[in-house]
């Protein structure tokens, strides 16, 4: 099997399953009880927190809050800082191609009474930092924009954003403030992320996504910003989100960041050059093939191609069944026969935004791997093709 779906989800890594087995064999206690063993998950719990917020150079190891799930980090921190500010101000600023879990909680937060604006992108996928800051009103509360998105690769300009909203931070009073959050799921342990450079208050973290396992994910809240609990139960995460912790999955999770930034200089660069090479060959391979997303500002293991006049549906089933995974958007809409929405946004008229290919590349993957998808593809859209009745139309109109 050829795995290029590394963006849906990655491979617990070997180190990462050893950490975790520890901490559900030997070291099982409830970090919570009192006993000896207690305190020693407690105390890997911690370490796991300390190695996270190293990981986004933030400073303090307690502005890390676990979660259950990425979802839940972008969930907690967009209703949070919605709900604590919405008696005077109701207006959220976010992007046409964020994933579900940031676009679904503003079309709830809608329902109840925000208003939230969605940024038109560029062909790219591209917000610029002057978009955000024509959008902010008065009664702005917050800015969420994703770092790297998902589904074509593209890399946001958030740090100027960042500065955008400082800048006009600086014109209000405190208790007036935009906050400032990021869901950095794709890039957290991919590409540098540094939370103070960024100028970010709030930023979700993903395991599933770095070789670690899933339903495990970090929520960073900036020292001084307000969060309220979002899951209630008992004290733990201080409080704040209850329910007794995924102590192998956070001990894993802790695992894996420290491990993907030792590796990320080499990584990308090994990966960038695998991306590159798949990218050539398949546009110069096959005609009427077109690259989705930025061409440099662009994650080092985003391919994502669009082949005109087929489905990627049928493209996903043929690769399947040579072996290879791939996806045509993201895993939660690739399930479903709607177009991306981040297609659509990009600017892409419905039927060709169906035709789309993401291959997310992996540590695991080989310069060999993609020889197959090389070999097996263009003959896969060929025959494709033949039968697809808008190239029929084409060449008839030839
Ligand atoms: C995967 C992903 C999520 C969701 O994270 P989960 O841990 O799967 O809930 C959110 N945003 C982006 C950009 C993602 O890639």
């Amino acid at each position: 099997m050829i795995y290029l779906d590394n963006a849906a989800t990655t491979q617990v890594r070997q180190e990462v399953l050893d950490a975790m087995i520890e901490y559900m064999r030997e070291n099982y206690a409830n970090p919570s009880s009192i006993y000896q063993n207690a305190s020693c998950v407690k105390v890997a719990m911690d370490v796991a927190r300390e190695k996270i917020a190293r990981a986004i150079n933030a400073d303090h190891s307690n502005e890390i809050f676990f979660t259950g799930s990425g979802t839940e980090a972008i969930n907690w921190a967009i209703k949070s800082i919605a709900y604590e500010l919405f008696e005077n101000r109701k207006h959220i600023i976010t992007t046409a191609i964020e994933h579900h879990a940031v676009l679904h909680t503003c079309k709830y937060l809608e329902t109840v009474g925000y208003d939230v604006t969605y940024l038109p992108v560029d062909e790219y996928g591209m917000v610029t930092a002057q978009q955000v800051a024509n959008a902010i009103r008065p009664d702005t509360i917050m800015v969420a924009v994703m770092m790297a998105n998902n589904e074509v690769g593209t890399i946001m300009p958030v740090a100027e954003i960042g500065q955008a909203i400082k800048k006009i931070n600086e014109t209000r009073n405190r208790e007036d403030r935009i906050y400032f959050f990021i869901d950095a799921i794709q890039a957290v342990g991919h590409i540098p992320v540094d939370v103070n450079e960024l100028g970010v208050d709030l930023l979700a973290i993903s395991g599933h996504k770095i070789y670690a396992a899933k339903g495990v994910g970090a929520l960073y809240v900036r020292r001084g910003v307000k969060l309220m609990p979002f899951i209630h139960g008992g004290g733990q995460e201080r409080g704040r989100r209850g329910g007794t912790e995924n102590v192998a999955g956070i001990v894993g999770m802790g695992v894996a960041i420290e491990l993907a930034i030792k590796e990320m200089q080499a990584e990308n660069e090994k990966q960038t050059a695998l991306r590159d090479y798949l990218i050539t060959q398949i546009l110069e391979k096959i005609p009427y093939s077109k690259l989705n997303g930025h061409p440099t500002k662009r994650l080092p293991s985003n391919v994502n191609i669009i082949f005109d006049y087929i489905e990627g549906e049928g493209i996903l089933l043929m690769l399947d069944f040579n072996g290879i995974c791939a996806s045509s958007g993201s895993a939660c809409t690739s399930g479903s026969l709607d177009p991306s929405h981040v297609l659509l946004a990009m600017g892409l008229p419905h039927e060709r935004a169906h035709g789309s290919l993401r291959l997310s590349i992996g540590k695991d993957t080989t310069k060999e791997d993609l020889d197959k998808v090389i070999d097996v593809l263009p003959k896969i859209i060929e025959r494709l093709r033949q039968i697809s009745p808008l190239w029929e139309e084409k060449e008839g109109a030839i």
